[in-house]
């Protein structure tokens, strides 16, 4: 017997039919002998609609009422989920993240869980309950509702995890998993059995929408065996099947992590981004500084940087921000910055991509930037940028190069086999 978190993304629990299936999935695995906590998001579509709402009345809304607002999505899944249980004669009981209860900071919108307090689950387990708590939701110390941002519900659910110390994590999506690239640009991308979580890591970071990125740092830090699955199965689908389905995020001191594993074990590609170079600015002490310190201060998150080879003195620093942070760093650097840099000129770039290479196998086997470099030169791509970390390399091009970038790279470190 084990004990289980299953989290269900707004897809799964879509339409009261989804709400039923997911029930039924749900009820097979406590029918195995498992104890359940289920974390479920809102409806599909049900916090965009309610983020829409409270723009209705104020087009930049209170922070605090707007979480007030987005959490309420999370508790009608609960309460439907823990009815359509009862209705397969399953006990089940709901809690929203106040009542279990998720204690986080006060940032509203995006606030970050410092601890859970999963006394009450364990008791109602013990009573042979399966729990469904709210996703997505918790509540600061002074008692105000707070909401964990975007996709939060995946942080929820591995949080979770790792205060009941649960032996699997499972995140049931609408794909069966992580794959070696997007299936829409290659069709013969492959599923990941495994990957590691700092390779998982690196993927979110580069544009996977696969899990909440917190949610990934959460399972590193505190170990929590993760699994990302299908919710579209049939959902009577035996439990030792299911159990070994999708994609399971290991730790390298996994027994099975000795065997011999792939160098790369995926290419992501990131489109949402934006370049800006400083022309000739002077090289000298502070510059750098000068530049990137305004742009931290109004929070805008800076990614690849690349600072040319100077010539007479002067240098060009080029970075990367999101696409839609693009304007506000352009106005910022051109009104606040330039006149105390003389730079020559602030320039922007919205049509780029970032396409990345990721795997731990990088680290032991040398040439694999050069592989790289070299199947995008023979396609006639250009290179803009490069970055690079252990386990990752990436590089910044033309945006109209993204999809062959993609599918050469992978055809290149030979994904589609196994
Ligand atoms: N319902 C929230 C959202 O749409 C949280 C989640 O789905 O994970 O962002
Ligand atoms: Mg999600």
């Amino acid at each position: 017997m084990a004990l289980i978190v299953q989290k269900f993304g707004g897809t799964s629990v879509g339409t009261v039919e989804r709400i039923r299936n997911v029930a039924r999935r749900v009820a097979k695995w406590k029918a195995a002998g498992h104890d359940v906590v289920v974390v479920p998001s809102a409806m599909a579509g049900e916090t965009n609609r309610l983020i829409a709402l409270a723009k209705e009345i104020q087009p930049n809304p209170d922070p605090r009422e707007l979480d007030v607002v987005a959490s309420t999505g999370e508790q009608v899944s609960i309460g439907l989920l823990s009815m359509a249980l009862m209705e397969l004669g399953v006990r089940a009981k709901s809690y929203t993240g106040w009542q279990v209860k998720f204690l986080t900071d006060s940032a509203y919108t995006r606030a970050r869980i410092v601890s859970i307090d999963e006394e009450r689950i364990r008791a109602d387990l013990k009573q042979g309950c399966v729990v469904v708590v709210a996703g997505f939701q918790g509540v600061d110390q002074a008692g105000n509702i707070t909401t964990l941002g975007r996709g939060g519900s995946d942080t929820s659910a591995v949080a979770l995890a790792a205060a009941l110390k649960a032996d699997e994590c499972q995140i049931y999506t609408d794909v069966d998993g992580v794959y070696t690239t997007d299936p829409r640009i290659v069709p013969g991308a492959r599923r990941l059995r495994t990957i590691t979580f700092e390779e998982m890591l690196e993927m979110a970071s580069v544009g996977s929408k696969v899990l909440q990125i917190r949610s990934v740092e959460f399972a590193g830090k505190y170990r929590v065996p993760t699994r990302v699955l299908s919710s579209l199965t049939d959902p009577l689908l035996p439990v030792e099947t299911e159990a070994r389905s999708g994609t399971l995020i290991t730790f390298e001191e996994d027994p099975h992590m000795a065997m011999e594993k792939a160098v790369i074990s995926g290419v992501a590609a990131q489109r949402d981004e934006a370049k800006i170079t400083v022309h000739s600015v002077p090289d000298k002490p502070g510059i750098a500084y000068a530049i990137l310190g305004p742009i931290a201060d109004a929070h805008i998150e800076v990614d690849v940087i690349v600072q040319n080879v100077s010539h007479d003195g002067m240098t060009d620093l080029s970075f990367t921000v999101a696409r839609a942070d693009l304007a506000k760093a352009l106005k910022l650097l051109r009104e606040q910055v330039q006149p105390h840099i003389q730079c020559r000129d602030v320039t922007g770039e919205e049509r780029i991509a970032k396409i990345s290479i990721v795997g731990m196998g990088m680290r032991s086997h040398a040439g694999i930037a050069a592989k790289m470099f070299r199947t995008l030169a023979e396609e006639g791509i250009n290179i803009e940028m490069i970055s690079t970390s252990e386990i990752k390399i990436t590089v910044v091009v033309d945006e109209k190069y993204t999809e062959l970038a993609v599918r050469v790279l992978h055809k290149a470190f030979e994904l589609e086999q196994e």
